[in-house]
């Protein structure tokens, strides 16, 4: 698994499919979780039920078409870094989807090092925004250059317990059900190991303390607030 994608979930919105999944492979690869949907109405019930990183989202689309999710999304003050899909000949598309709010384009055909760059440049501005790290209780987590502390010493996590972390730590004193941890760490239809996010539980308590995540039997895990 390379750096650049490690634990960045991505909602890859993109009716051809032969482009989806050429694109899904290749992310994957690059480290990146990544969600397909292949219609509208579907992308716009995956924005608003859960969170991802970035948004490759396609224009043309049955249904809801990619514009009108994308104004959605704004109009709820959502900040999530968008990347549209274009076709060549779609200028007036393009110009429409920057001034809804996406954060670049990418016009198709494309190579897919230049969609890897142009999501790694959104992903840093949007990074820049402000002070992306979290500190609860002498952890502190940076996202961007995915290092945690404990105390001011650095610990060494792996990256699902990183992603873990990062999920509890957004919301301190927030109960995370295994299911919802589960979301955070895998695509839709990955295979998940029945007691993986157990195991990375362990491996956080190891590493920062018991008391750092509490379990609230039967309900989930939580970082005290
Ligand atoms: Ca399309």
């Amino acid at each position: 698994m390379k750096f650049a994608g490690r634990n960045m979930r991505v909602l890859l919105v993109e009716d051809d499919q032969m482009i989806a999944q050429g694109l899904q492979t290749a992310l994957r690869q690059e480290g990146y979780t990544v969600d397909c949907t292949r219609d509208g109405n579907s992308a716009a019930a995956a924005l608003q039920a859960e969170r991802f990183d970035l948004v490759l989202l396609d224009l043309g689309l049955p249904g809801r078409d990619g514009l009108d999710v994308l104004r959605g999304l704004r109009r709820r003050a959502d900040a999530t870094p968008v990347l549209i899909l274009t076709a060549r000949d779609e200028l007036p598309d393009r110009v429409a989807g920057l001034d809804a709010g996406a954060d670049d384009y990418i016009v198709k055909p494309f190579d897919l090092d230049e969609v890897t760059a142009r999501m790694r440049s959104v992903l840093r501005r949007a990074a820049g925004r402000g002070d992306p790290c979290m500190q609860h209780r002498g952890i502190r987590l940076d996202p961007v250059t995915h290092s945690v502390e404990c105390d001011g010493t650095p610990v060494l996590l792996s990256a699902h317990e990183f992603a873990v972390l990062e999920a509890l730590l957004q919301r301190p004193g927030a109960v995370l059900s295994r299911a919802q941890l589960e979301d955070r760490l895998y695509g839709w239809g990955e295979e998940v190991e029945s007691n993986a996010v157990e195991v990375y539980i362990h491996g956080l308590r190891r590493k920062l303390g018991a008391d750092a995540i509490r379990t609230l039997r039967g309900v989930g895990y939580f970082i005290p607030a």
